[in-house]
């Protein structure tokens, strides 16, 4: 029992370090749609824990959009619910 206990433990450790050395990693970064490919789907908005995105409609069509850049922790959550290429990190001006 104390094995899976450790296995457990162990595996608890990995992930957070990963993820603080993604964090880290992207500190000066930002999300960015990419208009032309986005079709509006909304996975990723649904997606982004900190409400960065949202789905807006003008002369490009209906597509996401960085409405609140300053909540952005470039965790990259969104990036893998896009199946369409449309999210992008980069870094911040
Ligand atoms: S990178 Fe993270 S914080 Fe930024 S928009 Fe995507 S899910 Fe939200
Ligand atoms: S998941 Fe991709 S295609 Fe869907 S709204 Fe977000 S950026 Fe656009």
């Amino acid at each position: 029992m104390n094995v899976v206990y450790i296995a457990i433990g162990a595996v608890l450790l990995l992930w957070i370090a990963f993820n603080l050395h993604r964090r880290r990693k992207n500190r000066n970064k930002i999300i960015c749609v990419v208009a032309s490919s986005c079709t509006g789907c909304r996975r990723c908005v649904k997606r982004c824990q900190r409400h960065v995105l949202e789905v807006v409609e003008d002369e490009a069509g209906k597509h996401a959009a960085v409405k609140h850049p300053d909540k952005c922790t470039a965790c990259g959550d969104c990036l893998g619910k896009c199946k369409f290429g449309a999210l992008k990190l980069i870094e911040r001006a």
